[in-house]
């Protein structure tokens, strides 16, 4: 099903992201054939932050796209909170380090599930683990684990 995914992002914002009130964050819809097996990303382009939706949320409800943007938003707020020598250092070891990718996608569902989005991110993690063709399904945290994490801080 279409959203309107800005609107989303904006409410989401409102309800449950005040630190990033005053970003500004945009939503993009990719048409980009190797964004296809992806529900979302975050990039950036100087000061404005770019949530690019792939083909994939079109798969997902409103609830569970939810608990997908508020990951994406997560991964801004963790962002936020690097200066501009660590952003740069980062941005080159993501895409270099499979453990710090491991690391900090784990961190970004932990801030999300806290956000109290984990049912939505268990019941999209679920759809997104039964591709088996995706290669980045290794980073994130199983369905199962994204339960038992939110039970253990009382967010389930
Ligand atoms: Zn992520």
């Amino acid at each position: 099903m279409k959203h309107n995914y800005q609107m989303i992002v904006n409410d989401i914002v409102k309800k449950s992201f005040p630190e990033l009130k005053r970003d500004k964050i945009l939503i993009k819809e990719s048409k980009n054939k190797k964004f296809d097996e992806y529900f979302a990303d975050v990039t950036y382009l100087f000061f404005i932050k770019i949530i690019r939706i792939g083909k994939k949320m079109s798969e997902l409800s409103k609830e569970n796209g939810e608990g997908v943007l508020a990951h994406e938003l997560s991964h801004i707020v963790l962002f936020n909170k690097r200066n501009f020598i660590q952003k740069m250092i980062f941005g080159i070891k993501y895409y270099l380090s499979e453990r710090l990718k491991g690391l900090e996608e784990r961190r970004t569902d932990e801030l999300a599930i806290s956000k109290g989005y984990a049912k939505s991110l268990y019941k999209s993690r679920i759809i997104r683990m039964k591709d088996k063709t995706s290669k980045s399904n290794k980073y994130y945290m199983k369905p199962q684990e994204i339960k038992s994490y939110a039970k253990k801080i009382k967010k389930w």
